[in-house]
């Protein structure tokens, strides 16, 4: 017997039409790519959004037809994620920080009929030019006392001509919750980036889990800027889930420095905010260089990897609770919060960062599994090693025009391809990527422990640990490392620095001193192309000192 209640489907478009209707007057906030600061409110982002749909009907697009946005944080970018997406197109963000190569590749890939891009990207489109003469327009996010003159691009359209005439009203479709919504490729260290297709339910069941308040814990008292970008992942869903619970949204634009954030910040109100670890940094330095607090932000999410504890306790001192998250282009991304539980309150502050540095706990939607090497369940005792597997409504089934990846050939399951323990309560910890995990005579060494070691030394400046083929014991872990300025490092002081803080096989077997480390677009460290180093330097020269 099916129940009797309304199958109204779960839409994109259902989150903006709540926003305006019932947070009509609550502001949305953006610093443009051309300087100045922009307001307005949801109800004007839902007129916009319209304006927007009803464009993209005129320029012939089908169902389903892939539009391209390269666009910081900004109210334009917005309208884009709710006009394309809610008329039943599909908005495919581009990331910016992508190789030109990866770039090109996406475009065509994703089968890109339009393009909308800030300013900024204006030059990388025209280093694209010959792979862009199918598109049916190009359309830049600005008005027209902005708008750029490009020899190579002659047919640039204007966004708020094509908006300008258009009608305040939009009859948005109604149609099947699974079909897409939005495309985001990974960035992928290792052969081409693979497009993750995100679909209407998937989203609004995701922005709805993340605002629980375990997990992000968000509200209409709450003035939300994501700092993650809109063109990675959609900002961990901030723009579906601010507008969902009436936040005020603050867009920081392209100005990510710490000295742009705080003053945005503080002139907003900011309560909550989100990003990786690197920009966090780059903020707490400038406040400290500048003796400044923060006075209304109260929580903070970080992930995408992970954040050192001292960060975190930096934070927590400064009157900031961190929410450390942990996700995947896959995930959509939110799979794992570490928030404390009741039980924990009167834990040491010790034990308490201890825990929030772990990568977290599941959300509900999320299944968790962890595999050992055998494939059984590893037990949970927070000490053994296993993989990752995940399975929900917002975790990806196959990838675009490839639903059938090998990642996914695992019983219905997502291998998450990270190493991980799991605690008695579900805290999991990240050991390593299961490409970088180092197998020395059947022991696994984490190459992430033997890194953050490596970073307690007063000589390093960024390590890396990769593994090289051994005879004997299968592989070997190898450092890296970048020194600091005018510092001196040798095998001798590596040795004497792990000696009492690993087992003596854990150990790396030799140091390789590098003027810079090789990292991928979006900053990732590039173990492929340190393991080639390694062994072409290791065959050629023995061990370096
Ligand atoms: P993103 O580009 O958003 O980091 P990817 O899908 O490219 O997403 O990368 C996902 C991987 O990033 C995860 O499998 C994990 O290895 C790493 N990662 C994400 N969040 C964390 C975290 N909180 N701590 C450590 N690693 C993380």
């Amino acid at each position: 017997m099916l129940g009797t209640m309304m199958n109204v489907p779960l839409l994109v478009s259902s989150i903006l039409r709540h926003a305006a209707t019932f947070h009509g007057s609550t502001e949305i906030v953006s610093r443009t790519v051309e300087g100045s600061i922009h307001r307005y409110t949801y109800a004007d982002a839902w007129i916009r959004s319209q304006k927007l749909a009803n464009a993209l009907q005129r320029l012939d697009l089908q169902f389903g037809d892939r539009v391209g946005t390269l666009a910081w944080n900004g109210y334009r970018h917005l309208e884009l994620y709710y006009g394309v997406s809610g008329s039943g197109l599909i908005c495919h963000t581009i990331n910016p920080r992508l190789f030109r190569e990866q770039i090109g590749y996406i475009i065509e890939h994703a089968g890109d009929r339009i393009i909308f891009s800030d300013l900024t990207f204006l030059p990388l489109l025209e280093s694209l030019a010959d792979r862009l003469s199918s598109m049916k327009a190009i359309v830049i996010l600005t008005d027209e006392a902005h708008m750029p003159k490009s020899e190579i691009l002659p047919n640039l359209v204007c966004y708020e001509t094509l908006i300008a005439d258009e009608p305040d009203l939009f009859d948005w479709p109604v149609f099947d919750e699974n079909r897409a919504s939005g495309l985001c490729y990974t960035s992928g260290t290792t052969g081409d980036p693979k497009g993750v297709l995100y679909s209407h339910r998937s989203s609004v069941l995701h922005s709805m889990a993340i605002s629980l308040p375990d997990v992000l814990n968000l509200s209409a008292s709450d003035t939300i800027a994501p700092v993650v970008p809109m063109f990675h992942v959609n900002a961990w869903s901030l723009p579906f889930a601010a507008p969902m619970v009436g936040a005020k949204l603050v867009m920081p634009g392209p100005n990510l420095d710490g000295a742009s954030l705080h003053s945005l910040f503080e002139s907003e109100g900011v309560t909550f905010t989100a990003g990786v670890p690197t920009v966090w940094l780059g903020l707490l330095d400038w406040m400290e260089a500048h003796h400044q607090t923060f006075s209304t932000l109260k929580r903070m999410a970080i992930g995408g990897s992970a954040p050192p504890p001292v960060m975190i306790n930096r934070l927590e001192t400064m009157g900031v609770t961190v929410r450390h998250a942990w996700g995947m282009t896959e995930t959509s991304p939110i799979g794992l919060t570490a928030t404390l539980m009741p039980k924990h309150a009167d834990l040491s502050a010790d034990a308490k960062l201890t825990l929030q540095a772990k990568q977290g706990r599941p959300l509900f939607g999320i299944e968790l599994r962890v595999d050992s090497p055998e494939g059984r369940p590893v037990s949970r005792d927070g000490k053994s090693f296993g993989a990752m597997m995940v399975r929900g409504p917002w975790v990806a089934s196959g990838y675009f025009q490839s639903p059938k990846s090998p990642a996914h050939e695992t019983d219905g399951w997502f291998n998450t391809g990270d190493v991980v323990t799991i605690d008695a309560d579900g805290f999991v910890q990240i050991i390593d990527r299961t490409k970088d995990v180092v197998k020395s005579g059947g022991e696994w060494i984490s190459s992430i422990e033997l890194e953050n070691i490596a970073h307690a030394h007063p000589a390093i400046q960024e390590a890396a640990v990769v593994a090289k083929p051994d005879e004997r014991w299968g592989e070997r872990p190898v450092l890296f490392v970048q020194l600091k300025p005018g510092a001196r490092f040798s095998r001798a002081d590596m040795i004497d620095h792990y000696t009492d803080r690993v087992a003596k096989w854990s150990i790396p077997d030799d140091v390789i001193i590098v003027n810079e480390l090789p990292h991928t677009a979006t900053g990732k460290l590039l173990k492929t192309a340190m393991r080639e180093i390694a062994l072409k330097q290791l065959a050629s020269h023995g061990v370096a000192e």
